[in-house]
This record gives structure tokens, sequence and C-alpha cells, in this order.
């Protein structure tokens, strides 16, 4: 079985976090080490450790967390402008956090991703 990280802390309101949502299936609050003037996490409430543990069983889950992500961006007012939507998987993705997050990130320009 795989071990809760902060995330899980942080969905059950445990420790503090800056929530913008949170509903039956996921939660989304901002990064602490933004990247960009507005970089949100959007996490599901269960743990799925990383991308590669996804399974047809957290459809539901992986729906809400990019419909949600576009909400968020619609509402924080970079969506017009464009944003960006990454997931990272493991070390040679540069995952820290072994329970899965869509980071959104947006509010400037940034650039083409694999220059
Ligand atoms: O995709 P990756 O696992 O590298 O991203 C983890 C992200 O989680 C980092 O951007 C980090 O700043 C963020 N984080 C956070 N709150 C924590 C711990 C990490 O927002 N308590």
């Amino acid at each position: 079985m795989s071990e809760e990280t902060i995330f899980s802390k942080i969905i059950r309101r445990e420790i503090p976090a800056d929530i913008l949502y949170q509903d039956d299936l996921v939660t989304a609050f901002r990064d602490i080490n933004p990247k960009a003037p507005l970089h949100v996490l959007v996490v599901p409430n269960i743990l799925i450790p990383t991308a590669d543990d996804m399974a047809q069983e957290h459809e539901p889950y992986l729906g809400r967390m990019m419909t949600v992500a576009a909400k968020i961006a619609r509402e924080a007012g970079v969506a017009e402008d464009g944003y960006r939507l990454l997931m990272n998987c493991r070390d040679h993705g540069g995952q820290e956090v072994y329970h899965i997050h869509l980071h959104l990130l947006g509010g400037k320009p940034l650039g083409p991703m694999l220059a």
C-alpha cells in the first residue's frame, strides 16, 4: 500500500493551505512555491501515487481534475490569454509529491515547454 503524502493532510484540512475549490472528488489549492502568477494544484481526494497508477476506475477523479482546473483558470481571468496544465510522473518526470496533481500555471507567457 502506498504512503500518504502531505496532500492527504491538506485535503482533510489538517494542515493549512490556500484551498480554492473542494468537492467530493477533488481539491484545488495554491502551490506554496508558485512558478507563475497563478499556480494551482488540483488533486484527487483519494491517493493515486503517480500517473502510472491511473486506472479506469479513477476516470471520474481524473475528469473532474481537468474540468475544475479549467474553471479555476476562467475564474482567475487567465483563460483568454491561455495557460498550461501538466502532470509530472516519477523521477525522470520531476515528480516530488507522490499523490498525483495537475499543475495549473498561468498569468504570464510561459513560452514553449519543449524549447
Ligand atoms: O510535480 P511535483 O511533484 O514536482 O510538484 C510538487 C509541487 O507541490 C511543487 O510545485 C511544490 O511547490 C508543491 N507543494 C505544495 N505544498 C506543499 C508541498 C509541495 O504546494 N505542502
